[in-house]
């Protein structure tokens, strides 16, 4: 049976191809390795093999393991908040995680913001967006995208570094191309708004999954979030 640390040299080994392949740099795509529903052990055993940056979706499992990983020792990782936050998860978020792509209101941002402890860097923070208009899903709409990032930006306890998206499953790469196309056009407009000294730090599009990584590297993702790849088929019986 594949280890997870086959799983995750196998995953490197095809981000490092669609980089080839599309003419990306060597380095210019971040692994993030989603760990919901997985237990300490299994985020354990991938930092054993050199994984260094961890996605969550639940907000109090991700701060239990979090916890139990610094209690092994684990001080070094990085974490990233995935899922939706609802305003009473604002506090275990800004104080637990270093990172959160799925800001889409104002009031969660502003939260985060004011609970983010003084003693810690500014929280990463992505706005996630619907960039296929799905009715129920999470995200600001496209159009809605640049007066969010407005209202945000002279938020001091968030530092924005740019878009998130999870667009239903296509059929192939070709059409998977055109939603992701769509984030990155957005994604570069939206640094047009910045003023000039913050366009460096808008260097983040987050999109990207087991099932759709390349075609999101030969769209210009620089950070693709794979669960299932490295850890194997989720259960969802153990999400909370
Ligand atoms: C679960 C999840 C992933 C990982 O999905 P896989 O298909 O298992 O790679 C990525 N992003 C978000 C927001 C998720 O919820």
């Amino acid at each position: 049976m594949a280890t997870i640390s086959d799983n995750l040299q196998q995953v490197q080994q095809r981000i490092a191809q669609a980089c080839v392949r599309h003419g990306r740099q060597p380095g210019a795509v971040q692994l993030l390795a989603v760990s919901k529903t997985w237990d300490a052990a299994a985020v354990q055993q991938a930092a054993q093999a050199g994984q260094r940056a961890f996605g969550e979706n639940y907000v109090q499992e991700g701060v239990d393991k979090i916890a139990t990983l610094r209690q092994q020792g684990w001080a070094a990782l990085q974490w990233h908040c995935i899922g939706p936050v609802q305003s009473n998860k604002t506090r275990a978020v800004a104080e637990h995680f270093d990172w959160v792509h799925s800001l889409d209101r104002h009031k969660i941002a502003q939260r985060l913001s004011e609970q983010r402890p003084t003693q810690l860097p500014p929280l990463q923070a992505c706005i996630q967006v619907n960039v296929d208009g799905g009715a129920n899903k999470a995200g600001v709409a496209p159009a809605d995208a640049g007066a969010l990032l407005q209202a945000l930006a002279g938020l001091p306890g968030l530092r924005l570094r740019g878009l998130m998206c999870i667009p239903e499953p296509a059929p192939d790469e070709s059409s998977a191309c055109v939603v992701f196309g769509r984030a990155r056009a957005l994604f570069e407009s939206l640094r047009a708004q910045l003023p000039p000294e913050q366009h460096g730090g808008w260097d983040t599009l987050s999109m990207g999954m087991s099932a759709d990584l390349e075609a999101a590297i030969a769209c210009g993702s620089t950070l693709v979030r794979v669960g299932s790849a490295i850890f194997g088929q989720r259960s969802y019986a153990t999400s909370a």
